[in-house]
């Protein structure tokens, strides 16, 4: 990517920020040459219970492996400016810290470009907790606790819905009244950072793709798919929420909303009892009763962990199938993330469902991870590593250079 000359030199710090860990990714910026470039990456894991901090640099070797246990306090935010000044004091003596750059879940249906951090902007997200409630919170902390103590870093949030703003009304209206649609119950989608990634990529890389059909399967353990028609989205399985779609590692994906009230009424369970049901005991997990980690379950023989993987696969299936309707066609399928990337096994048994379509794998090329794993004959299929984090520090880059010129 190039940059103007009116961005410094320096580095980048990207956060992701959840309810007991934070992912981090600190990428190098150069105002010419190869201009965004990671120099390492790594999480803080088991906040409240057993705070760790482990980094690797870009070049592979081990940067922290160590306990955070006595500074805990629980508290994600309160570990922050400690996490802050851990990742200052490894960075080169000539790249000083430049931003931060943030994954938020929601921007509703007004922001549909990432932003520059203002006070004003922080109201705003934060009258979307509710649209969020267990991701948007933990995102909006991180972003306040880095704002008090350092108030000179300017910050960029990149939303998770923006991408997902081309799309039509058929795609984002559900068939409720017309008043609540209006009052903002519609879909959203989510994972729109990993989706504009390939689709940029695919410009990069496979121009003659990007103009066409693509769906786009990012099965991780959140999973979603995009349909991409040159290059916009257009429709996909997630909405409202995080919940719609494929079954995921704990979350449901579609469910029959008749059996939420069956559950209200017949075991009166109330909201937080139904959020814990649908958002953590779900998925992969509740059917196998085993485990949410696909790896488990491809390793296991009983029937339930089958059952388990039957299940998101056909379903998966079903999906891309649907999104192909919904632009007329497929000419192309990615697929991408944790699953996506790395099980052959599971990318084979989804396209056992689509010979019809004209999707078959070359089992070699599949086994291989190779980045094109069709038969000559087939519909193009490609394996693309995703990387929302390469995606927000481009944003942050683009908007410190747009501010830097303003
Ligand atoms: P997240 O949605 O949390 O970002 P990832 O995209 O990193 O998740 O995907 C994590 C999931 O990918 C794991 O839960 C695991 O099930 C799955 N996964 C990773 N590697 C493999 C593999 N080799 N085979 C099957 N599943 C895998």
């Amino acid at each position: 990517m190039t940059l103007s000359s009116s961005t410094q030199r320096g580095a980048l710090l990207i956060l992701n920020s959840g309810s007991s860990s934070v992912k981090l990714t600190v990428f190098r910026v150069e105002p010419r040459g190869e201009q965004i470039a990671p120099l390492f990456s790594g999480q803080l894991t088991g906040i409240g219970t057993d705070a760790q901090l482990s980094v690797k640099a870009a070049t592979g070797e081990r940067m922290a492996n160590e306990s955070w246990a006595e500074r805990d306090t629980g508290s994600v935010p309160a570990l922050l400016p400690d996490l802050l000044a851990w990742v200052e004091a490894h960075l080169p003596a000539d790249l000083p810290l430049l931003a931060a750059g943030h994954r938020v879940v929601h921007g509703g249906a007004d922001l549909r470009h990432p932003a520059m951090i203002t006070e004003h902007l922080l109201g705003e997200l934060e009258t979307l907790i509710p649209l969020a409630p267990l991701h948007q919170p933990q995102n909006l902390a991180a972003i306040k606790v880095l704002a008090d103590s350092r108030s000179d870093l300017p910050q960029v949030a990149c939303f998770d819905t923006a991408f997902h703003h081309t799309q039509p009304r058929t795609a984002t209206t559900y068939a409720l009244p017309r008043h609540l649609t209006d009052a903002g119950i519609r879909r959203y989608g989510f994972h729109g950072l990993s989706y504009e990634y390939i689709a940029r990529h695919l410009e990069e890389h496979l121009p003659q793709l990007a103009s066409g059909r693509v769906v786009v399967a990012h099965l991780g353990n959140g999973s979603s798919l995009c349909a991409l028609n040159r290059g916009a989205s257009t429709d996909t399985s997630m909405g409202f929420s995080v919940l719609e779609g494929v079954p995921m590692g704990t979350r449901t994906g579609n469910l029959d909303p008749g059996i939420l009230l069956y559950l209200m009424r017949k075991f009166e369970m109330d909201a937080d009892a139904l959020e814990h049901l649908l958002y953590h005991q779900s998925g992969l997990l509740g059917v196998s009763g085993v485990s949410n980690d696909m790896r488990v379950l491809l390793s296991r023989d009983d029937e339930a962990s089958r059952e388990a993987v039957d299940l998101f696969c056909i379903r998966t299936a079903k999906e891309i199938c649907s999104l192909a309707c919904s632009m007329g066609g497929i000419d192309a399928l990615v697929f991408t993330a944790g699953i996506g990337e790395h099980s052959a096994e599971i990318r084979a048994r989804i396209c056992s469902h689509l010979k019809w379509v004209g999707i078959e794998l070359n089992k070699d090329l599949n086994e291989d991870n190779a980045e094109r794993i069709s038969s000559p004959a087939s519909l193009p299929v490609h394996v693309i590593p995703t990387n929302e984090e390469l995606m927000i520090a481009r944003h942050t880059v683009d908007l410190l250079t747009m501010r830097n010129a303003a």
